[in-house]
């Protein structure tokens, strides 16, 4: 099958993954084998490629935004030809102390998808059968892609920040997770104020009935009930919570950021004002989410390219250049 495959991890390179011909995996217990229809661009497929995860295999196919029809290893629940999605969290252990205690976002021994095992920038992808996720026929192959980690994740931030319905909502950094993000704030009834880079962001962010938009470095207009912080950024981080109400919680959606700077507690912390990370998802968040978006008519804006321009799909994410998701047709 053809595959894009990460060899070595390079910060700033312009030829990440290199197009091969790799065999096809074999169905194994437990398992199924998917042929990839659509496979979402996520920013976390750029940290790894660019080493800011460690490298966990020598060579691996990324990509864990995977949508794709079951053509191997049916099981009672999955036959041939289902139409199913795959996130990030590819498998959990199931015993450890944070499964069981319900929190398999943070278990000790997970399977991530795209990272630790092969993902889907190829023409199959062998998935665990209890990590995939039926997909409503209202969502078509290329609008379901990005609500797989982007959507999902986004979700789950919204969670982790305990908003409320009718809560005023910050958005800081406006791509393709917090553009879906939005949709389901809406839905909420609340008011949602992004800041984020960029002209065309912002543009789109007022499209999509922001109430209020600016640059990263200007303040909405109202102290906020919770923020989400989507860049790579502590900067950004700090930002956000300079603009919390008391009480306020801040959820930074980022497997990795840059360094958390150092700040005022007393005047921005100080409140009992929160900071939270994100980390993963569940199968629960996963399942909430797609019947939400599918409640609410969720569609993402969605570029595709082709298996042979992910690495130009890549240096989109990485540039913000592109409005909405990206995803790849292999
Ligand atoms: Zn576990
Ligand atoms: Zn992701």
């Amino acid at each position: 099958m053809k595959a894009a495959v990460l060899v070595k991890p390079e910060k700033g390179s312009s030829q990440y993954l290199t197009l091969q011909e790799v065999a096809k995996p074999a169905v194994k217990p437990g398992h199924v084998l998917l042929q990839v229809r659509v496979c979402g661009v996520c920013r976390t497929d750029l940290h790894i490629v660019e080493g800011e995860l460690p490298q966990r295999l020598p060579m691996l196919i990324p990509g864990h935004q995977i949508v794709g029809d079951v053509v191997d290893g049916a099981t009672a629940n999955l036959s041939i030809g289902s139409r199913v999605g795959v996130s990030w969290m590819g498998g959990v252990d199931g015993d450890c102390p944070y499964c069981l205690r319900g929190l398999e976002n943070l278990c000790d021994s997970p399977t991530f998808t795209g990272y630790t095992v092969n993902g889907g920038y190829a023409q199959y992808a062998l998935v665990r059968s209890d990590f995939v996720y039926p997909l409503p026929k209202a969502l078509d192959d290329l609008h379901a892609a990005p609500l797989l980690c982007a959507g999902i994740i986004g979700f789950r931030s919204l969670r982790v920040a305990g908003v409320e319905p009718g809560d005023h909502v910050g958005l800081f950094g406006f791509g393709a997770s917090a553009h879906l993000a939005i949709a389901v704030l809406h839905s909420w009834n609340c008011k949602v104020y992004v800041a984020t880079r960029g002209e065309s962001h912002r543009a789109f962010a007022a499209s999509l009935g922001a109430s209020w938009v600016g640059s990263e470095k200007e303040r909405p207009p109202v102290e906020l009930d919770r923020a989400i912080t989507f860049a790579p950024s502590g900067d950004v981080v700090v930002s956000a919570l300079a603009s919390l109400r008391k009480g306020g919680v801040v959820a930074i959606n980022a497997i990795h950021l840059d360094r958390i700077p150092e700040f005022d507690y007393d005047k921005l912390l100080w409140g009992e004002r929160q900071i939270r990370s994100v980390a993963n998802m569940t199968r629960a968040d996963a399942r909430d989410f797609l019947k939400i978006a599918t409640d609410i008519g969720l569609q993402p804006k969605v570029r595709s390219l082709p298996l042979d321009q992910v690495n130009e799909a890549l240096a989109f994410v990485k540039g913000d250049s592109v409005d909405g998701a990206i995803a790849i047709i292999p």
